[in-house]
């Protein structure tokens, strides 16, 4: 079994949902996990902030606008006057309810279950035009498998047991298709895995079906050296191991969902990155082993708040990191990068909802001072400490950046520096100059130092 993935502009229109209804492997069944058209995410979070806000003309308007791009989808994507009437009537089925649940009392519990609708929508319509082109595809309703545990993981238990009672009561299928980051909670609620989380449900899928094989379907020839959205002649990578793809989907390569590796090692499940817009590029493929030395790719993170914690006494005193932890503990909030010197540490964190609790328990026993609009810059590849010359040849990159907090050594595969989310953009540009001076080899895909 197969698990291939199409994102938002994968589906974003009739002609690209007929397309990727050409993609299918031939001998192999799969589960197709779609995620909602491009845009229709944004727009219902938008329906529900407006709501929310007693902005409900506003939301009922822009519910309408989006009804009319899935309406004008549908009468494009079928052949026959039947399925045309099928899709509409589906598509205004799925409205019906996102306004009633607007007008009905609505209250922030129902913003989860009408953003969840975008996926609905996409997969129903793929789901109709399979059938209409005579292929057997069963539906599986993420609702009845996904959930999430209290923590926000994944509950793996119950979605393995509840993904293959749906795929055996329908045996005969070999094509299952499915919705993305759309999940229940712990309570049985309506939920998500997140922004961006299609990719994330694919990995989860692939895990408890045990696949061959997970397949990220997107608008770019895999994974690039760099952010092609901020830096010039960017270039796709052929191979990398999953520690080095988890690296830079953690700090910012928007390809992939954070989360998505993790799934994905625990059964050795190779992961291929394959564009829509042009299936014949080979893609990038994430396995376990390491294909290369030396840089390979770079990627920036933004929204990181950096934190300044001073105590010219106990700093290095036994027992004072983990009373700083402890407090990070508490407000479970993550650490991303962190550096020390003999009077102060400075780390980072990217979610702030918990920050003033945080600089309030720690003014008990130390001095704090915070930066926020600060941009993580990872720079990642096999940098085994025995080969040389890797610091030195990013630092020299990015003379012209001030350079705010260096981490190196704490895995073989990055070498991770903060800077003002001002610098990003010439930081990014600069470390360009790694990839362009040193042409990459066809098949290493590394600068070799
Ligand atoms: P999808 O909707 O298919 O999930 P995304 O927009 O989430 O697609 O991810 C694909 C986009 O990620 C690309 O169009 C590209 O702009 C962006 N991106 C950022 N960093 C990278 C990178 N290192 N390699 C490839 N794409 C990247
Ligand atoms: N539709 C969701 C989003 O826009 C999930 C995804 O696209 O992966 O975040
Ligand atoms: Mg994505």
């Amino acid at each position: 079994m197969k698990v291939l993935k199409f994102g938002g502009t994968s589906v974003g229109n009739a002609e690209r949902l007929k397309r990727v209804s050409t993609l299918l492997p031939k001998n192999e069944p799969c589960i197709l996990v779609l995620s909602a058209m491009s845009g229709a995410t944004d727009w219902l979070i938008e329906i529900t902030e407006l709501a929310q806000n007693k902005k409900m003309v506003d939301a009922i308007e822009k519910g309408k606008q989006l009804k009319d791009k899935h309406i004008k989808t549908a009468n494009e994507l079928f052949e026959t006057k039947m399925y045309r009437k099928r899709g509409e009537e589906f598509v205004a089925n799925i409205f019906h309810r996102i306004i009633s649940k607007l007008v009905d009392s609505f209250d922030s519990d129902d913003s989860k279950g009408i953003v969840a609708m975008g996926e609905q929508l996409s997969v129903g319509l793929f789901h109709m035009l399979l059938t209409e082109q005579g292929k057997r595809a069963t539906y599986l309703p993420a609702l009845e498998y996904m959930r999430i545990d209290r923590e926000s993981e994944p509950d793996l238990f119950y979605i393995e047991q509840n993904i293959n009672r749906l795929l055996h009561s329908n045996p005969f299928s070999t094509i299952y298709v499915t919705e993305g980051f759309i999940c229940r909670n712990a309570q049985g609620k309506i939920d998500n895995l997140g922004r961006g989380g299609s990719d994330y449900s694919a990995a989860i899928i692939g895990n408890v079906v045990n696949a061959t094989e997970v397949q990220i379907w997107t608008d770019i020839d895999g994974v690039h050296n760099n952010d092609p959205r901020y830096v010039d002649n960017t270039t796709p990578l052929r191979s990398l191991s999953y520690d080095e793809a988890a690296e830079l989907a953690y700090f910012g390569a928007k390809i992939l969902h954070p989360q998505t590796i993790h799934p994905c090692r625990m059964k050795g499940i190779p992961v291929l990155l394959k564009n829509t817009l042009n299936p014949q590029d080979e893609g990038t493929l994430l396995t376990e082993k390491v294909r290369a030395k030396g840089i390979k790719a770079v990627a920036a993170k933004d929204g990181i708040t950096a934190i300044n914690i001073r105590s010219s006494r106990m700093l290095l005193a036994y027992g004072f990191l983990k009373r700083v932890f402890e407090v990070f503990d508490t407000y479970k909030t993550p650490v991303d990068m962190i550096t020390t010197s003999e009077v102060s540490v400075s780390l980072t964190i990217d979610n702030n909802t918990h920050l003033n609790e945080i600089i309030q328990s720690i003014s008990w026993f130390a001095q704090v001072e915070v930066e926020r609009n600060q941009t993580i810059i990872c720079v990642v590849g096999d940098f085994l400490a025995t080969h040389k010359g890797y610091a030195a040849r990013v630092l020299d990159c990015l003379r012209e950046v001030p350079i705010r907090m260096i981490s190196y050594g704490g895995s073989h595969n990055n070498i991770t520096l903060l800077v003002d989310s001002h610098y990003k953009v010439q930081a990014l540009s600069m470390l360009q100059h790694l990839f362009i001076s040193n042409p990459i080899r066809p098949i290493a895909n590394s600068i070799e130092v």
